[in-house]
């Protein structure tokens, strides 16, 4: 062997799964790593690490809050595109491996492109539901393994999901995809656990829910190990060395110190990505022509966004634009005509402590400062105001020595909330919907903020942190 591989690699060479054959596998192989956030710092560190060279895909940039769980930045790439700031730390690693970055964000144009170019396995490290479904989905055609990994808050998980053959290029002409699991070691798909996109629209984000730093940094660990065993099984005939979790998830509980698998070995028998290559085996153009269709109803059914607004979201936003104003407009209302007005911001309590307009405009320190005589500041949480009755009882005017949700509003008068009610919320989605049911409950004068505090800190004051 080249003394330069012994030299770095001999501590893994050692091991039966790798062994000098493995090496040289793990060496010419390439893995595609996309979304180069908390998952994707650890799995691309140990990934180049091992000697796999690696794809990177990721259209974000470096920011600070980035860095408590992505480890693969730093301080000095603040700014720099994730797939620039990974090539920088993985050239100072491991000049050995190769990088190709790809600084863009993957979706249903260039899924299949990018996952069919080159590439041994995919991990999925993105933190969206719906790019979920179209690596899924690009990689069963382009007949990729993949290695889905997820985490929010203290929890985790991991899948292997390895796609069938084609059946056109199996022994036995058997339509079962039942049987052909058992014979080519497929698995059930993404799809196949998930059947409803829609239901997923709901789930919690990192952004949202807020994440402990190393639980995806274990899971990116985990779906490295995967990865290289996913590799050397394709050679490695003694499955009781090198058994990829096929067909299982594995699912980590950070409070309780927990891990579990439960078996996912049976493919659903409509799944719609498992059946298509079954009905199209023999022509790859009705394969694409039919994967364009599944890609198009996912667009129709969880929206046409590359973030994590669903449709029903998009759809309040667009209800509401008439009674929206701009972060712009704000300002100069709040700050510079000092219009007296009710600001209620509908985010959790636990975001309103960490930073609010209160917090940032009540002193001098800053040339923005509210008029406390002329701003009546509330923070609501957006379900706290839709299940709460004080509310109704308040707005009807009622005096409800109970409602302490406007209490100070009551106290200077109702008046003050005809001079209207300015909703804020994190990114404008929360504030619609209160905006809504104030609406809906009589309450005139209520305006939404558009983009919320997110659009605040990006067109107003770079000094409100954006989190
Ligand atoms: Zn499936």
């Amino acid at each position: 062997m080249d003394p330069r591989v012994v030299e770095r690699y001999s501590r893994q060479i050692l091991c039966p799964i790798v062994h000098q054959d493995g090496q040289t596998q793990l060496c010419a192989s390439t893995a595609l790593v996309i979304g180069c956030g908390g998952l994707g710092s650890t799995a691309i560190l140990y990934l180049a690490g091992s000697g796999i060279n690696l794809k990177v895909c990721d259209g974000d940039k470096v920011e600070m809050s980035n860095l408590h769980r992505q480890i693969v930045h730093d301080m000095t790439t603040i700014g720099l595109y994730k797939t620039q700031s990974v090539k920088q730390r993985i050239t100072a690693l491991n000049p050995m491996v190769s990088v190709e970055c790809i600084n863009e964000m993957i979706n249903i144009e260039n899924a299949l492109s990018i996952i069919s170019a080159g590439v041994d396995i995919v991990l999925d490290c993105t933190d969206n539901y719906k790019t979920r479904y179209i690596i899924n989905d690009a990689c069963n055609i382009a007949n990729i393994p993949l290695i889905s990994g997820a985490s929010v808050g203290m929890d985790g998980q991991m899948t292997v999901f390895i796609p069938s053959t084609p059946l056109s290029l199996s022994s036995t002409t058997s339509p079962s995809s039942q049987l052909q699991q058992q014979r080519d070691g497929s698995s059930a798909c993404y799809r196949c656990l998930h059947p409803d996109p829609t239901m997923l629209s709901s789930c919690a984000s990192c952004a949202d829910a807020g994440v402990l730093g190393p639980v995806p940094g274990m899971i990116g660990c985990l779906q490295a190990i995967e990865a290289i065993k996913v590799i050397r099984s394709k050679q490695i005939q003694n499955t009781l060395s090198c058994e990829p979790m096929t067909g299982k998830k594995l699912l980590y509980e950070g409070s309780y110190s927990a891990f579990t698998s439960f078996d996912i070995s049976t493919k659903r028998a409509k799944c719609e990505i498992c059946t298509l290559k079954d009905n199209h085996r023999e022509n790859e153009k009705e394969q694409l022509e039919a994967l364009s269709q599944l890609f198009e109803t996912l667009n129709r059914t969880i929206g046409n966004t590359a973030n994590n607004i669903n449709q029903d979201d998009l759809n309040v936003l667009n209800t509401i634009d008439a009674v929206s104003i701009t972060v712009q407009q704000y300002k100069q209302l709040a700050f510079r005509d000092k219009i007296p007005h009710v600001l209620l911001d509908v985010r959790s309590k636990v975001q309103y402590d960490m930073v609010s307009m209160q917090s940032m405009y009540h002193t001098t320190h800053n040339d923005l400062v509210f008029d406390e005589n002329k701003v009546s500041i509330h923070n609501v949480p957006l379900e706290q105001l839709l299940s709460s009755p004080q509310i109704q009882t308040c707005l009807q005017g009622a005096q409800d020595e109970k409602s302490e949700i406007f209490g100070e509003m009551e106290q200077q008068g109702y008046k003050e909330m005809e001079r209207g009610v300015y909703v804020l919320c994190r990114r404008g989605i929360a504030s619609s919907k209160a905006v809504v049911y104030l609406k809906e409950k009589g309450l005139k004068n209520v305006y939404n903020i558009r983009g919320g505090l997110e659009a605040w800190s990006q067109q107003v004051d770079d000094d409100f942190p954006q989190y």
